[in-house]
C-alpha cells in the first residue's frame, strides 16, 4: 500500500521534472550549462535531453534492486512466502497420507507397518497428540509393550489425551494382572471422566476385587444417578455390598456400627438371604430374639431358605424338639405350601418322633420332586415307624443318586458354591450366585441335607455323602474358564 504510493508520488514528481526541465530548455538558446566537480559542460538541447533520460533510467534500476534486496533479506529472516508455503503445505499432505495409512494398518492388525508409518507422520506433521496414539496402538499390535507404555505415558502430558493414556495404560496393567496399579489408574480416569460407562464396570469390578466395598456402592450410586442402573438391581447391589463393608467392619471387631449397618442392608433387601441371616445373627448375639424371628420370618416370605431355618434355630439352641417344632410354627405358616417349608416341617416333626405328620408334611414330594433330601427325610421316617432295613437302604440308595435340589450357583458361570458370596470364586463375576437348581450336568454338592443332622442330630452312620464324578467338575471349571476369557476379550 505504502509502497505502491510511493510509486505513484515518485512518477508524478519525474513527470513534473521533465516537464519543468524541457520548458527550461524551450527557454535557453545556448544550451545547459553544468557545474560539477569544478568541472564545466555545457550541453545542447538534444544532449540534455538524452542526460535526463539516463538519469531517469538510473533511478528506476536502484529502486528495483532495493526491492530485490528487502524481499531477499525478509526470506532470510524467515518470513512465509510462496516458497514455504509451498513446502509446509507438502508436508502436512505426505504427514496426513502416513497418519491414515498407519491407523489403516493398525485396524487391520499390521503393527509394524502401523509403527513406520507412525514415526512418519510424526516427522511431517509435528503433532504428537495425533502420532503419539497411533504410535501406542501400533506398538500394542506389534506386540511391543514397552514401547507402547512409553506411548500412552506421552499421552499424559497432554489434558486432550490424558483418558486416553491412562485407559491404554490401565488396559496393560490389566493384561498383565497388576490389579494394583490398575485399581490407581481407574480410579485417576474415573476422576476425569465419572461418566464413561467402561471405565465405571472396570472400576467397579476392580474394587469389589479389592474388598473397596466403600468405592463400589459409590460407583453403584453414580450409575443409579445416570439412569444406567434399574433401582431394584441397585437396591439389591447395594444391599450386597454394604453386606460385605459390614462383614470387614465386623471382622476389625468393631461391633456395634457394623450390626447396624448389617441389619440396614437386611432391610432394604428381605430377599437377600445371607445379609438377613447376618442381620439376625446380631440380633441374637445383642439378646433381641424377637427381632431376629422378625426378619427371618419376613426373609422367609420372600424366599424360605434352608440358612434362614438354621439361624431360626440357633435363636434357642437348648430346646426340646417338641418346643421347638412349637416355636417353628410362626415360621412354617408364613409359606406352608412352598417346598423348603415341607421339608422343614417334616426335619422338626422327625426330631420330635411325630413320623406320621412327618410323612404328611412330605406330601407327594416323594413322586413330584425326589431329591436326595426328600429322599433321606422319607428313609428317616421309615425307619422311625419300624420299617425293614431293606426298605431303610432302598430309600437311601435312591438319595445317593438323586439331584440335590437347589444350590447356590453361578448365573455366568453355572460354577456351585457351598455358600454365597458376592463374587463368583470361579470366573469372578460380580452378584451372579442365585439360590436354584444346577443346569443339567453341573456337578452337585450337598447343602441341604445339612438341615437333618442339625435339627435331628449326627446320624449313627454317614447316609448322604454322595462321590461327585470327576469328569464333571472337570467340565464345569473349563466351561467356567472360557466364559472367563470371552469375558476378558
Ligand atoms: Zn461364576
Amino acid at each position: 500500500m505504502l509502497w505502491s504510493f510511493i510509486k505513484i508520488a515518485l512518477f508524478l514528481t519525474v513527470v513534473a521534472a521533465a516537464t519543468l526541465g524541457l520548458a527550461h530548455l524551450a527557454d535557453m538558446s545556448g544550451g545547459l550549462r553544468l557545474t560539477t566537480m569544478g568541472m564545466e559542460f555545457t550541453l545542447g538541447p538534444l544532449q540534455a535531453v538524452i542526460a535526463a533520460i539516463v538519469v531517469f533510467l538510473l533511478i528506476w534500476l536502484v529502486i528495483k534492486v532495493v526491492g530485490l534486496v528487502v524481499a531477499f533479506l525478509r526470506f532470510l529472516a524467515g518470513d512465509e512466502t510462496a516458497i514455504t508455503r509451498y513446502f509446509d503445505r507438502n508436508r502436512e499432505r505426505k504427514g496426513y497420507q502416513a497418519l491414515s495409512e498407519g491407523m489403516l494398518a493398525a485396524a487391520s492388525g499390521e503393527g509394524r507397518l502401523a509403527l513406520s508409518k507412525a514415526a512418519k507422520a510424526e516427522r511431517y506433521l509435528q503433532r504428537p497428540e495425533l502420532t503419539n496414539l497411533l504410535m501406542a496402538q501400533a506398538a500394542e499390535i506389534a506386540g511391543d509393550k514397552k514401547r507402547a507404555t512409553e506411548g500412552y505415558k506421552r499421552l499424559l502430558s497432554d489434558n486432550r489425551t490424558r483418558f486416553v493414556g491412562i485407559r491404554g495404560l490401565l488396559r496393560q496393567k490389566l493384561d498383565e494382572g497388576d490389579t494394583e496399579t490398575a485399581l490407581k489408574l481407574a480410579q485417576k480416569a474415573y476422576a476425569l471422566k465419572p461418566r464413561h460407562r467402561e471405565m465405571q464396570d472396570t472400576l467397579l469390578s476392580l474394587q469389589t476385587e479389592k474388598g473397596d466395598w466403600k468405592g463400589a456402592r459409590e460407583i453403584l450410586q453414580a450409575k443409579l444417578r445416570q439412569g444406567e442402573l434399574p433401582r431394584d438391581l441397585h437396591k439389591r447391589r447395594d444391599a450386597v455390598l454394604a453386606l460385605q463393608e459390614a462383614k470387614g467392619v465386623m471382622e476389625e471387631g468393631a461391633s456395634v456400627e457394623a450390626r447396624e449397618a448389617a441389619i440396614a442392608a437386611a432391610k432394604s433387601s428381605p430377599d437377600l438371604i445371607p445379609a438377613v441371616v447376618m442381620a439376625a445373627r446380631a440380633y441374637i448375639d445383642k439378646g433381641k430374639p424377637r427381632a431376629a424371628e422378625r426378619i427371618l420370618r419376613k426373609a422367609w416370605e420372600a424366599q424360605p431358605h434352608p440358612d434362614l431355618a438354621a439361624a431360626y434355630a440357633e435363636i434357642k439352641p437348648d430346646e426340646t424338639a417338641e418346643a421347638r417344632l412349637k416355636r417353628f410354627a410362626t415360621l412354617l405358616s408364613a409359606r406352608p405350601d412352598h417346598e423348603e417349608t415341607r421339608l422343614l416341617k417334616a426335619e422338626l416333626n422327625i426330631a420330635a418322633e411325630d413320623f406320621p405328620a412327618a410323612r404328611r408334611a412330605l406330601g407327594d414330594l416323594v413322586e413330584t420332586h425326589p431329591t436326595a433330601r426328600v429322599l433321606t427325610i422319607m428313609a428317616a421316617v421309615e425307619r422311625g415307624e419300624g420299617a425293614d432295613d431293606v426298605v431303610v437302604r432302598g430309600w437311601l440308595a435312591r438319595a445317593l443318586t438323586a439331584p440335590r435340589g437347589p444350590q447356590w450357583c453361578c448365573d455366568k458361570c453355572q460354577n456351585i458354591q457351598a455358600d454365597w458370596s458376592p463374587v463368583c470364586d470361579n470366573c469372578g463375576g460380580f452378584d451372579t450366585l442365585s439360590w436354584r437348581e444346577p443346569q443339567k450336568g453341573a456337578a452337585p454338592l450337598p447343602h441341604g441335607a445339612e438341615m437333618l443332622p442339625l435339627i435331628v442330630g449326627k446320624p449313627s452312620e454317614p447316609v448322604v455323602e454322595a462321590e461327585i464324578p470327576e469328569a464333571e467338575i472337570v467340565d464345569g471349571v473349563e466351561e467356567g474358564q472360557q466364559e472367563a476369557e470371552t469375558a476378558t476379550k
